[in-house]
C-alpha cells in the first residue's frame, strides 16, 4: 500500500521533492568543486534567511540541541551570569546547557501557555550584569512564541548578549537578526528550514564572535570550537579546500537546495504565507470547539499550534489522526503532557495540507463522538483561507 499519509509534526517536516532528489544524487567528496560551491551558496543563503549581512555562519553535523551547546560552549565561560526567559521545556534544556558550562542561571519564567512580561525580565536585567540573555522564540512544547525584538532589544539597552533558539521558528516566524540585533540565532536543518534532521545551523555577530575571541578559557570542546569551524567555514564560503571534520555531503546540499526555494519565495512573504494558514488552522479547530494551549492570540506561534484535547477525548486522539491520513504530535510539556496535541504547519506547508490537517482531525475527533457537526472545521478553514 502507497504511504500518502501527512507529516505534520513540529518536524521534521515534509521535504520537497527537490530536496529529496539531492540526497539521492552520487556521493561525492566533501572537497568536490560541486560540493563546496553548494556549501558556499548555503552559508550565503543562511545569512538572507537569517536577515543579516554582518553574522558568521556555522553549520555543523549534528542536532538542534547541538546547535544549543554550540552556542554557550563559544560564548558563555563559568561564572557568566546568564537570564533565561522561560517559556517551558526547550528553555530548561538550554538553562541545563548553560549550568553545565559553569553560567549563573537566573529564570524568569511564565505558566505554561504564557511568556513573561518584558518589564519583567528588564527588572531582573537591571538587577545586576549579565553576560546573556536567552529566548527560546517558539517554544515548541506549548507552541508559545517569544516577544524577541523586545527582549533583544532590552539585552542590547543592558549590555547583555541576546542568545535566540530559532529552532522551532528560523524560516517560519519573522526574525530580523541585524534589525533587531540579535547576537546568536540557532536552529536545525529539520524543521521551518525544510532539509533533513541532522545540521546545527548557527549564526554569531560581530559582538558574539567578539566575546568568543576574548574568553579567558578555551572553548571546553574541540568539536564546538567556533576556532576550528571558523577557518573552514571560510574556506568553504571562498570556495576554497579546508577540512576539520567531515561535512555530512548530502546534508548540507538538501540544506542549500531548500534554502533556495525559500529564498524565491523570499521571507516576508514567508512570514506572512505562516500567520495565514496558522490562523486558518486555528480558525478550523476554534470552528470545532476546541481551544490552544498557548493563553492568548499574541503569544501563539505560526509554525505550530498546540490544541487542548476536548473533554472526554485523550492521548488516543494522536493515533485516530494518524489514521485519517495526517501524523500529528503528542503534547510534550512535562506538566500538561496527556492534555493536548500538536500539529505543526511550518515550512512549504500549502493551505491544501491545512485543510487535510483539519479535516483529519474533525474525522477523528467524529469517531469519537466529540465533533458534531462535521465539515464545520473544514469550512471554517477554507473561510480563513480565502
Ligand atoms: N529547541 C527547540 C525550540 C526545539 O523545538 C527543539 C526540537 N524540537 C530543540 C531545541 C532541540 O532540537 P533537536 O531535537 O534537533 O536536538
Amino acid at each position: 500500500m502507497s504511504d500518502r499519509s501527512l507529516l505534520m509534526i513540529p518536524g521534521p517536516i515534509e521535504l520537497e521533492p527537490t530536496v529529496t532528489q539531492v540526497l539521492a544524487e552520487k556521493q561525492r567528496g566533501h572537497l568536490d568543486p560541486r560540493f563546496m560551491a553548494a556549501f558556499s551558496r548555503a552559508l550565503k543563503r543562511l545569512r538572507d534567511v537569517f536577515l543579516t549581512t554582518t553574522a558568521q555562519p556555522f553549520v555543523v553535523a549534528g542536532s538542534g540541541t547541538l546547535a544549543m551547546e554550540l552556542a554557550v560552549a563559544n560564548v558563555i565561560e563559568p561564572g557568566d551570569a546568564v537570564l533565561v526567559v522561560n517559556t517551558g521545556y526547550f528553555s530548561d534544556r538550554l538553562a541545563l546547557i548553560l549550568e553545565r558550562y559553569g553560567a549563573q542561571v537566573t529564570h524568569v519564567r511564565a505558566e505554561p501557555g504564557e511568556v513573561p512580561e518584558v518589564s519583567a525580565v528588564k527588572k531582573v536585567l537591571a538587577s545586576g550584569r549579565f553576560k546573556a540573555l536567552t529566548v527560546t522564540h517558539v517554544d515548541t512544547s506549548t507552541g508559545v512564541l517569544a516577544p524577541v525584538e523586545a527582549l533583544a532589544a532590552l539585552a542590547r539597552e543592558h549590555g547583555a548578549l541576546s542568545l535566540v533558539d530559532g529552532v522551532c521558528s528560523v524560516g517560519a516566524e519573522a526574525l530580523r537578526m541585524d534589525a533587531w540585533n540579535v547576537d546568536v540565532a540557532l536552529t536545525a536543518s529539520q524543521k521551518a528550514l525544510g532539509a533533513p534532521p541532522g545540521l546545527a545551523v548557527l549564526l554569531a555577530s560581530p559582538r558574539a564572535m567578539t566575546a568568543w575571541r576574548e574568553r579567558k578559557k578555551p572553548v571546553p570542546s574541540l568539536y564546538l570550537d567556533f576556532g576550528e569551524w571558523l577557518p573552514v567555514h571560510q574556506a568553504y564560503e571562498a570556495e576554497r579546500p579546508s577540512y576539520f571534520a567531515t561535512p555530512p555531503v548530502q546534508l548540507v546540499s538538501a540544506l542549500d537546495a531548500s534554502l533556495g526555494q525559500l529564498l524565491v519565495e523570499g521571507m516576508d512573504a514567508r512570514f506572512a504565507r505562516h500567520v495565514k494558514l496558522a490562523q486558518a488552522f486555528r480558525a478550523g479547530m476554534r470552528a470545532l470547539g476546541l481551544t490552544f494551549l498557548p493563553a492568548r492570540d499574541e503569544v501563539m506561534a505560526h509554525a505550530l499550534s498546540a490544541v487542548r484535547y476536548p473533554s472526554g477525548v485523550d492521548a488516543a486522539l494522536v493515533k485516530a489522526i494518524a489514521q485519517q491520513g495526517v501524523t500529528v504530535a503528542g503534547g510534550l510539556h512535562p506538566q500538561l503532557k496527556g492534555t493536548y496535541f500538536r500539529v505543526g504547519h511550518m515550512g512549504a506547508v500549502s493551505g491544501n495540507d491545512v485543510l487535510a490537517a483539519v479535516g483529519a482531525v474533525e474525522r477523528a475527533l467524529a469517531q469519537t463522538g466529540a465533533a458534531k457537526d462535521v465539515g464545520a472545521g473544514v469550512a471554517a478553514a477554507e473561510r480563513a483561507l480565502r
